[in-house]
């Protein structure tokens, strides 16, 4: 919207995921880490572009590239072309870039995303498609410019959404959702600082209630969920100034300038650029198998949306703590296997997120290198329900199994800290902080009655914490009624 036309943005988004496999999509080179690598080693004749050489596809890739479509429900295409999409540029050795065009892996497909109101928004994507990765150039400011191929022919997804997409912050949920899917099939890092993530908006606007799409601009170098969000926020925004001033909007690409936060031209399309596709004479048309096909279905981990929605429907999570646990797989997959072990959901989801999460951090370690099991937490939960902690003892023993990897009862055993629930015991030491404090027992019979929690302090003080919370409330009741 802007201050006088009534508008509505239009914004279509193009995902390009570097697929994790060990080799690249044509050749046998290593896949690297393109910042730590030193440039150009994990290279060969295949992703140099020497003549001659010939391509061969990498089948993890296409396995990678299934799990992908499939989770995006999308209809998978058995007949498949790899194009040629040929352009000049440095980064691009063969001057082409093998890719898919017409014959995609797999189209019309679509992802659920929670918008920030709790509404679902369907988002529809176009399609998926396998292509190969260009290098990367690096621009000196003294002149001339850097070339590292270890990235050229690194294998890579694109995902191309419908224009479905109304703002920059469903942009960043829609992305991030699609990240999170990406992480939990194993197929890509996420690292979108590093490249290996990167999505292009292409954005416009029309009249609210129009249908005719606007003139777009397709925004690029977002390397944050920010940035995408602020970045498209921004561009909307131009745009409207622009047609509010009676002019056109003109279709160009447009960088993000990530310090002066604003959009910036950097190159004008007049028309469609022309690629000049046909495909690619030295591979064979792919022909993919129905039944592999169905095992790559039938593997598909639970993915995070659904696992968000049962951890709120079934187990009666928070909206928070649902999605916090299903942030990361492997996080997920250990609340779950305390679930199944028969931990109570909301007392394993708030030592996870409270207690194991401080540990980890403090340790600075990840969920899959704890000392911690699922089962342990889950006796734990045990000790606490059967009385023979109390929850603040538990936490102190959860500190121990994370530094010693020793099970709830053993360590209990070892130092002492069960639960002090005799009643005789307690009610002796009862009386031994009332007969200390006499001034602070006439306090609270003048009806200071705040003191009641400062005398099951002073108790619990005296018993290392380990005093039964109910039972020492009960007892201070009868005492100082009498
Ligand atoms: P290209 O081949 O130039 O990248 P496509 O037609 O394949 O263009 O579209 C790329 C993306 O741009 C898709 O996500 C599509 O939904 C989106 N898109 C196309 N036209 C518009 C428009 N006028 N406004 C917003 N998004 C658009
Ligand atoms: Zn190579
Ligand atoms: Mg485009």
């Amino acid at each position: 919207m802007s201050a006088k036309g009534n508008y509505e943005a239009v914004i279509g988004l193009e995902v390009h995921a570097e697929m994790l496999t060990d080799s690249k999509m044509f050749c046998g080179c290593r896949v690297v880490d393109s910042v730590e690598a030193a440039p150009n080693t994990a290279v060969c004749p295949v992703c140099l572009g020497m003549p001659g050489m010939l391509p061969v596809i990498n089948s993890r890739a296409i396995d990678y590239a299934l799990r992908v479509a499939l989770a995006l429900n999308c209809e998978v295409q058995l007949h498949n072309i790899f194009a040629r999409k040929n352009y000049f540029y440095p980064d691009l050795p063969k001057a082409y870039q093998i890719s898919q065009y017409e014959l995609p892996l797999a189209r019309h497909g679509w992802l659920d995303i929670e918008l920030p109101d709790g509404d679902v928004k369907r988002i529809r994507i176009r399609r998926v498609h396998m292509e190969e990765d260009t290098g990367k150039l690096t621009h000196l400011e003294t002149g001339g410019s850097l070339v590292d191929y270890n990235r050229s022919g690194v294998p890579l997804l694109e995902i191309v959404t419908e224009p479905d997409v109304r703002s920059g912050e469903e942009a960043r949920i829609f992305t991030s959702n699609v990240r999170q899917i990406l992480r939990y099939l194993g197929v890509n890092s996420g690292d979108m600082e590093k490249g290996v993530l990167r999505v292009e908006p292409n954005i416009s606007i029309r009249p609210l209630g129009s249908y005719i799409l606007g003139t777009r601009t397709e925004l690029k170098n977002l390397n944050s969920f920010r940035a995408l969000a602020d970045g498209t926020d921004f561009e909307i925004k131009r745009q409207s100034a622009v047609l509010d001033a009676g002019e056109e909007v003109v279709q160009e690409t447009r960088g993000w300038h990530d310090t002066r936060r604003v959009t910036f031209s950097q190159r004008v399309k007049e028309e469609a650029d022309d690629y000049r596709y046909f495909a690619e004479p030295d591979l064979p048309p792919l022909q993919l198998d129905e039944i592999w096909i169905e095992e790559i279905k039938a593997a598909l981990p639970e993915l995070p949306g659904a696992k968000i929605r049962r951890y709120r429907e079934t187990l009666g999570l928070s909206n928070y703590d649902a999605g916090v646990l299903a942030e990361d797989r492997l996080v997920a997959e250990f609340f779950d296997a305390a679930v199944d072990a028969g931990g109570d959901p909301k007392t394993m989801a708030n030592w996870m997120i409270n207690d194991l999460f401080a540990l980890m951090n403090e340790h600075k370690q990840s969920i899959d290198q704890v000392n911690v099991s699922p089962a342990g937490l889950v006796e734990l939960g045990e000790l606490v329900a059967g009385q023979s902690v109390n929850s603040s003892t538990a936490v102190k023993v959860l500190a121990e199994m994370y530094t010693t990897g020793q099970t709830p009862g053993a360590i209990v055993a070892r130092r002492g800290l069960a639960q002090i629930s005799d009643e005789a015991e307690l009610a002796k030491i009862v009386t031994q902080i009332l007969s200390d404090h006499p001034s602070e027992v006439a306090d609270y019979e003048a009806g200071n009655e705040k003191l009641k929690g400062w005398f099951v302090g002073q108790v619990m003080r005296a018993t290392r914490g380990q005093a039964n919370p109910t039972l020492v409330n009960q007892l201070l009741d009868e005492q100082l009624a009498a």
